[in-house]
């Protein structure tokens, strides 16, 4: 729709907020995608003209920093190789070498901006020491159960900065002494107490330890049973608005109301039976990230009707988008068995089961579990314990993923299994029951600290808390889910 689009040069864009790093660059002429011949045809026959034909302005420019590169003339041979310099890449990196282990990581562009934008709990990266990493925090966050329904939620909310996070942990590392290669490795072999990587540049690497850190898409982690992983999929945006309806100081977990579908019954139907939410960061009254998100679907929801439903969505909400600064596709697989444990490459990050099952977060989960691997690792490989080949990988395993933190997964997976039967009502009882819940549960359960008993009164205080429909829903549809996960427990337990 012409009306979504505006041309016009933008004043908001020349006096952002210099702590919202990826708009710093002035970006004062939007322009309209030159849409393929088929995407053209997608737009035209869908009715859906809207901010989907903007595009993004933001180009994000490489990390001006000084790193460490290996030279081909030195010894090629490390402690650890840790393959991807993503979030769970670097922070393994900055952690083992601050150990006293020698690290090489490699990654086809390490010094380049990651391009997701990250939300954590504040509470979460403040007990990392890592709170000087997030540009923008909102006291409150809230969800909007349906037309009626809001809650309030005392937990405060942040974006991560991606330049200071990767700044911080580049700095750390090039302090220890990790030495960066620009390229993408290819194969990786093993011999008894040693394995490599061979790059694509025909660079060979050797080291006692290879970690694997390059996201889902990774082709070195093993699996032994059938991965039967859930997806959430959204479509998000960084834009200029003329206006937007929401609170400054209170982030938007997720959205359920669905009155914007109401002339759209194909849409509606559809979302009444594989809800999408809204989740927004609003920064000011101009500035805002919008993400239209399907919680968890299997098979994956299609990308197109996540980004119809936005587009309806912001027209009901009289949201005209000025300017996409950004926008991201966001696929993660969630749930599914853990690799196969031990195997002979470590994982850390998405491609390590650490992925909430529920929620699809990770990276705060990332930065709180890489400084406990991180030991292990050193416990093996420092100069007294001399750990190598298959123990090795045994131990660190084994460090990442203990009986007790295995068992709690399988919780997290029945968490997801369950919200995969629900349809939009049955969602949103879910999420009113469960926002009724001590902080300690609600707030233990979506930052993955909880015990399995924990876990387990959760469960009995949630079924208390839920409405009667709600409980009726549990009943009928929890029993599947429930005795997998008994099943799965009892196997994680032998
Ligand atoms: C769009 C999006 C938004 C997300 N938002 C959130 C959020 O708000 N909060 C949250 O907690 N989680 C979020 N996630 C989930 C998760 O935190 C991210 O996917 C996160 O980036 C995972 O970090 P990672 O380091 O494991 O992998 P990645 O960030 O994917 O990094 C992998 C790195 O490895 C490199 N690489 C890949 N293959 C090779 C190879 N063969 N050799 C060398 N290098 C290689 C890549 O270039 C990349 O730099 C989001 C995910 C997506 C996709």
């Amino acid at each position: 729709m012409a009306s979504l689009l505006s041309l016009s040069p933008s004043p908001l864009l020349s006096t952002l907020r210099p702590c919202l790093s990826p708009v710093k660059t002035p970006f004062l002429h939007p322009v309209r995608k030159n849409p393929s011949r088929k995407d053209h045809q997608k737009v035209q026959s869908t009715k859906f003209s809207s901010f989907l034909d903007l595009e993004p302005k933001s180009k994000p420019e490489p990390l001006d920093f000084d790193i460490p590169w290996f030279n081909t003339a030195d010894r090629a041979r490390f402690d650890v190789i840790v393959i991807g310099a993503g979030p769970a890449g670097l922070r393994l990196a900055e952690q083992v070498s601050g150990r006293g282990i020698k690290v090489c990581c490699l990654d086809p562009s390490p010094l380049s901006m990651w391009p997701n934008n990250y939300g954590v709990w504040v509470d979460e990266f403040e007990s990392l020491g890592l709170e000087d990493c997030l540009d923008k925090t909102w006291p409150m966050t809230c969800i909007y159960i349906n037309d009626q329904k809001t809650k309030y939620l005392d937990r405060a909310y942040g974006r991560v900065s991606r330049k200071d996070l990767k700044f911080k942990l580049l700095s750390d590392c090039t302090a220890n002494g990790v030495k960066f290669h620009k390229a993408k490795v290819w194969k990786v072999e093993h011999e008894e107490f040693e394995s490599s990587i061979v790059c694509d540049d025909g660079t060979e690497l050797k080291a006692s330890l290879i970690v694997d850190a390059s996201g889902f898409t990774s082709s070195f982690i093993e699996y032994d049973k059938p991965r039967n992983v859930g997806y959430q999929i959204a479509h998000g945006i960084l834009a200029e608005v003329d206006s937007h309806p929401f609170d400054l100081d209170k982030m938007v977990l997720m959205d359920w109301r669905d009155s914007h579908l109401g002339n759209e019954p194909y849409l509606r139907a559809n979302n009444s039976k594989l809800p999408t939410f809204l989740y927004v960061m609003p920064f000011d009254s101009n500035l805002v990230f919008l993400e239209e998100t399907s919680l968890v679907s299997r098979p994956v929801l299609p990308y197109m009707e996540v980004k119809k439903r936005m587009v309806a969505r912001l027209r009901h909400l009289g949201i005209r988008v000025r300017t996409v600064i950004e926008d991201e596709k966001c696929l993660i697989p969630m749930g599914g068995p853990l690799p196969k444990i031990p195997q002979s490459v470590m994982a850390i990050g998405g491609n390590s089961g650490i992925v909430h099952p529920s929620t699809g977060y990770t990276v705060a989960q990332t930065m709180a579990v890489a400084p406990f691997l991180a030991e292990t690792i050193a416990e093996c490989l420092g100069s007294t314990r001399m750990i190598r080949g298959t123990p090795l990988y045994h131990r660190a395993w084994n460090g990442l993923w203990p009986v007790e933190r295995r068992l709690s997964r399988e919780f997290y997976n029945f968490g997801m299994e369950t919200l995969l039967k629900l349809d939009l009502n049955g969602t949103r009882r879910f999420f009113d029951a469960f926002f009724e819940l001590n902080p300690h549960y609600w707030q233990g359960f979506l930052s993955s600290r909880l015990s399995l008993g924990e876990l387990l009164l959760l469960g009995v205080s949630l079924f208390g808390k839920a409405s009667n429909p709600s409980k009726l829903d549990m009943v009928r549809k929890c029993p599947v889910p429930l005795v997998k996960m008994a099943g799965n427990l009892a196997l994680e337990a032998i």
